[in-house]
């Protein structure tokens, strides 16, 4: 245990929110618990693992990236952490809109752990407790805090679970299988089970792992070389110095032999002898997965990813495995660069129980007992980006459940994080769910370069946004209005744009240079030798007020439809609704109705397989009266 957080308190001890958890959901729930002024606790097995990557050492990516902008315009920590530990940055679709562009960092694994350690020992209002939690406080119906399974209770007025791959983990390699959280750590058993006499609906789900290699025994010759990008783009907002050197990653691929191998032996793979019952991520298949599925192809790219700068550990993305650990050894070894590759620790897939989401509110606040929060992996999805946007969510809203505050809930509209609580509490997950861009219906206008300027206000509205942030947030907000009144007060005719070199319509229309540069193929360094004043401009406001002019057309006819669409959004279903009432819905979408019991018709309108007509039938309910329409208590943002 690390000696220097602050420990919690006595045997009996007290507080607003506990967090079960020290993972990627956890911090980030604590820690905005904390930002929002609640005496909090964080709960978990190993003080030494918070922060832990189980699994990839990177942060980001594409839907993965905007997620993480957005719990830094909130004030949250992974932002700041990845680019504390970040060892090699990249903005992925760097070619296509800002709209998909994806900022991901590879990580140093321990610089990682240790920058969220900081974070959360710097951050005042937070104590850690070590210890396995083993049941619930249940009062009244609510739920009132924890007993660990030594039997320290410890209350509060809200609690998170956050926990992760753990609920009955159980980790496959080849035929062997161990109870396991991950690699190492103890499942939480006691607590699943507590789960179930809750009466929630839980399944299994699956996720895997490659085998960690020995850098020192990869030979790199002739292997493709992958820089990180020139001028690195930080995660975090308040980011002004990425501190960590960067690295190379490489690139070496699979082959016929490679695949011969698996083929032969795909009997053995904890997931092809039947052995595993959990559905895996069909996003990030494991080599048996793709070998299987996509055996034409005569191979697989390979990325090499260093895990550290003192560590010659290398992770090697694309080839996660249930396979026994020799079969591991010998495929790995046909692999260009592997061939005398040492395996550190072999790959592994786990199974573990999650809770259907549709157990949950839209604040993440499950329905049958108030007062519990879950967060992260245990709702279904996949990756520490998912997992801290839940968390901060949850944390939040557990704060505001224990001071008496208006539940907060997050359009679709404004956010990726309001697109990830909807997808998962209106159509609940039928296998690990991860973040795309092409998730959000309003990708334009949801982008990972103004996160900021959707959320920071919101953020210092409610109070989960420091003195520092806001400080800094004001005045790019500032200088961005102004650069973009500058820009509008350019102005050119056709013909004096022909003589600047400019080709615009010769309709005799004055435009400013906010109009033009919406235009493809100008830019500003193009409309800085019409304006100079434009080349003046600091360059982090010339890059956004760039985007900005030329999204803008598309994002006020975007922001036309959101408000159409919030005005049937915004229709309440009682959560006590009588389906079974409603003659007309078929039974199929009467068991789904059931199953997500949708707060809104916009929620409703989202569940699989709802059609127009049934969702007609609603809004007649709604007419009648059974449904209201208008806002309600909770704050949706
Ligand atoms: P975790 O990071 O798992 O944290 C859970 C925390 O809860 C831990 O600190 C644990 O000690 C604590 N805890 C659990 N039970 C208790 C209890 N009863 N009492 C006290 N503390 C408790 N993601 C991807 O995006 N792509 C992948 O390919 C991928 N592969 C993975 C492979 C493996 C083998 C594993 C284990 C994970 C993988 N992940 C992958 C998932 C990624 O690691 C998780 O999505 C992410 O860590 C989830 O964060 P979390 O906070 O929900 O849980």
């Amino acid at each position: 245990m690390s000696s220097d957080f602050h420990p919690a308190g006595g045997p009996e001890t007290s507080y607003d929110v506990i967090v079960v958890g020290g993972g990627h959901a956890g911090c980030e729930a604590v820690a905005a618990a904390a930002r929002l002024g609640a005496a909090s606790v964080l709960i978990t097995h190993r003080l030494d693992r918070i922060g832990a990557m189980s699994c990839n050492p990177a942060i980001g990516g594409l839907g993965k990236g905007h997620l993480v902008r957005e719990i830094d315009a909130l004030d949250g920590l992974m932002g700041r952490v990845a680019d504390q530990a970040g060892i090699q940055f990249r903005m992925l679709n760097r070619r296509k809109g800002p709209a998909v562009r994806g900022p991901r960092a590879q990580a140093d694994r321990r610089l990682y752990a240790g920058a969220m350690q900081t974070a959360l020992r710097e951050q005042g209002g937070v104590a850690m407790l070590e210890g396995e939690v083993a049941d619930l406080v249940v009062d009244h119906g609510c739920c009132r805090g924890v007993v660990l399974a030594d039997g320290r209770v410890v209350s509060a007025r809200a609690v998170v679970l956050t926990t992760g791959t753990f609920l009955r983990g159980m980790i496959h390699l080849g035929e062997v299988t161990t109870p396991a959280g991950r690699i190492g750590e103890a499942p939480s058993l006691a607590l699943a089970e507590r789960l179930q006499r809750l009466g929630l609906r839980l399944g299994r789900l699956k996720t895997g792992t490659p085998a960690r290699l020995d850098g020192r025994t990869i030979d790199y010759t002739g292997l493709d070389a992958q820089p990180g990008d020139e001028e690195p783009a930080a995660f975090s907002f308040m980011t002004t110095n990425l501190p960590a050197p960067q690295v190379l990653c490489h690139i070496t691929r699979t082959n016929s032999e490679t695949h011969r191998l698996i083929e032969a032996n795909l009997h053995r793979s904890a997931m092809y002898s039947g052995q595993i019952s959990g559905v895996g991520p069909r996003y990030c298949p494991s080599i048996e997965d793709k070998i299987v599925r996509f055996g034409e192809r005569d191979g697989h790219q390979i990325f090499l990813e260093p895990e550290g700068l003192d560590d010659p550990t290398v992770y090697p993305n694309g080839i996660s495995t249930s396979l026994p650990a020799e079969v591991q050894d010998a495929f790995i070894r046909t692999i260009p660069g592997l061939e005398r590759a040492r395996i550190v620790q072999p790959g592994y897939a786990i199974e573990y129980d999650y809770v259907d989401p549709r157990e949950l509110g839209a604040t993440l606040e499950l329905k049958r007992l108030p007062g519990l929060f879950l967060a992260g992996q245990i709702n279904g999805t996949t990756g520490y980006e998912e997992a801290g946007a839940q968390g901060l969510l949850a944390g939040l809203n557990a704060a505001r459940l224990a001071g008496g505050g208006a539940a907060l809930t997050f359009a679709r509209a404004r956010s990726y994080i309001g697109v990830l609580v909807d997808d998962l509490v209106t159509r609940g997950v039928t296998e690990p769910y991860r973040m795309f861009t092409s998730r959000a219906e309003y990708r334009l206008t949801l982008r990972a370069d103004n996160a900021d300027t959707r959320l920071t206000p919101l953020g210092i509205d409610i109070g989960c946004v420091g003195s520092e942030r806001r400080g800094v947030f004001t005045r790019k907000a500032e200088e961005l209005a102004a650069a973009m009144d500058l820009a509008k007060s350019l102005v050119i005719t056709p013909s004096e744009a022909t003589k600047a070199g400019l080709a615009l319509n010769q309709d005799g229309i004055r435009r400013s240079a906010w109009e033009i540069l919406s235009y493809p193929d100008i830019d500003l360094a193009r409309l800085g030798q019409v304006w100079p004043a434009l080349l003046a401009l600091p360059m982090p406001i010339a890059q956004q007020l760039e985007i900005e002019a030329t999204y803008h057309v598309y994002t006020e006819r975007q922001h036309l439809e959101i408000q159409a669409l919030q005005r049937e959004e915004n229709a309440l279903l009682p959560v006590d609704m009588d389906y079974t009432d409603i003659s007309g819905l078929s039974n199929e979408i009467r068991s789904r109705l059931v199953a997500a019991r949708p707060a809104t018709l916009g929620q409703a309108s989202r569940i699989y397989g709802m059609t127009p007509a049934a969702l007609a039938l609603l809004l007649v309910h709604a007419r009648n009266g059974r449904v209201k329409a208008g806002a309600n208590s909770n704050r949706a943002v």
